[in-house]
């Protein structure tokens, strides 16, 4: 029986991540004529973990931290997934992140089920051992939940390789044997993949040489407005810029930044690196809003930064005609019909930002193997495998006359729902 999952619903002014990500999934579960139970599977965590992480402060005050971890689905595989360091980390929103993760996986078709971990903190007012007790309180409060064959985190927006080693030193002290394979975009002596850092940027840049191509636009005759200059949106300007893309605006916490004649991204990188992390007073380019950067003259937009950036408010207003999604979730569902409306080719966050747990799960079968693979050999099976992804939606794009993020959903949701099939778990 095929049920109607999608409400003509009248538009909602604002969408939380959860349900900006039901909105497409229940669209694609449509197409796909999913039947009731499956999508009711489907649309719940398998498991959603919360626990209160005491951590004595520098000044010996002890204070209570909120930890999520929340498996959406382990029916492909071990669940993988980052977890997040952020004030604005909230259990819905690690929820959508975590079906993402499932999505995503599928689309590439990397053997892992998705979750995602996130906890409520500011990192960046943390000393290095607050940040270091905070994880390992973590770690123990996951212990069970964690395990190379069963929930294998990443880093993710407020963590990074150092985070990640803490996570396998602790696990592997409660378990007493040596677990790299329980923690991807570890540091690279600890076991760590090649690649694996520039992994998510390589994999925007990749899908958006598909996505040019396939609209027939010259990569040394376009511009692009990459916003957030973090891991994913520094190394995607980065990479774009070698495809011969001429990047005309980035932007960080502290502006946007803006110059016609185009960013020299590697300067911008080093002047990041010697400045505390930021771009504030970076001088090559003229300051921009958030709000001017999206909605700039250019051919393609590039959103690596934070959920909700592109919304009913001003999706109107774009003017690119390609968007690659770096970050996840940065177009609410309520701006799809409107992007849609305009021509502009969206790549979801689904299928552009899967690079990075493609090169997780090489680096968790490099742990498996106790065997290392060069970074030419690391790059050139992930940028493979990301050519592939692309092409496959696209296609199915084309098949059911539906745009990139509606096939990208068919395509996963359709893979996982087969295979809990053929499993015959529910
Ligand atoms: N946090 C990244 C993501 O959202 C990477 C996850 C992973 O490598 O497991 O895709």
């Amino acid at each position: 029986m095929t049920v109607k999952y999608k409400e003509p619903a009248p538009i909602k002014d604002h969408l939380n991540p959860l349900e900006s990500m039901m909105e497409r999934f229940s669209v694609a579960a449509e197409i796909l004529g999913l039947d009731e139970s499956t999508y009711n599977a489907l649309k719940s965590p398998e498991k959603s973990v919360a626990v209160s992480l005491p951590v004595t402060m520098d000044n010996g005050k002890i204070e209570v931290f909120e930890g999520y971890r929340v498996v959406h689905s382990a029916k492909l595989g071990p669940s993988k997934g980052g977890i997040r360091y952020a004030n604005s980390v909230h259990i819905d929103e690690v929820k959508a992140l975590a079906a993402w993760m499932t999505w995503k996986c599928a689309i590439v078709g990397i053997p892992y089920g998705g979750a995602k971990g996130g906890i409520k903190c500011d990192p960046r007012k943390m000393s290095q051992g607050e940040l270091e007790r905070l994880t390992r309180a973590y770690t123990v409060a996951m212990a069970d939940v964690f395990g190379p064959e069963k929930d294998i985190p990443a880093p993710d927006m407020g963590t990074n390789p150092q985070i990640m080693a803490w996570i396998m030193d602790e696990y592997s002290k409660l378990k007493g044997v040596a677990s790299p394979a329980v923690v991807t975009g570890k540091p690279l002596v600890l076991g760590g993949s090649l690649g694996r850092v520039e992994a998510t940027g390589r994999g925007v840049m990749v899908t958006a040489r598909s996505a040019m191509g396939k609209l027939k636009m010259n990569p040394s005759k376009v511009k692009a407005a990459v916003q957030g200059f973090g891991n994913v949106g520094s190394i995607s300007a980065k990479l774009l810029e070698l495809q011969g893309v001429k990047i005309v605006a980035i932007s960080d916490v502290s502006g946007g930044y803006f110059n016609d004649k185009g960013i020299d991204v590697e300067k911008a990188i080093e002047y990041v690196e010697k400045n505390g992390g930021t771009l504030e007073g970076f001088t090559e380019a003229d300051m921009i809003s958030n709000e001017e950067l999206l909605t700039l003259d250019v051919e393609v937009l590039v959103p690596a930064a934070l959920e909700d950036q592109i919304t009913l408010k001003n999706a109107d207003k774009i003017k690119a005609k390609l968007i690659v999604e770096g970050a996840n979730g940065p177009t609410a569902a309520n701006a799809d019909a409107i992007l849609n409306d305009k021509g502009i080719m969206v790549i979801p966050d689904i299928l552009a930002n899967a690079g990075g747990v493609t090169v997780s799960y090489f680096e968790w079968v490099q742990n498996r193997l106790g065997y290392f693979w060069t970074e030419e050999r690391v790059n050139r099976r992930a940028d493979r495998i990301m050519k592939q992804a692309f092409e496959q939606v696209f296609n199915t794009s084309q098949k059911y006359d539906v745009n990139m993020r509606i096939a990208a959903y068919v395509n996963a949701i359709d893979k996982v729902a087969s295979t809990k099939r053929i499993r015959g778990s529910f």
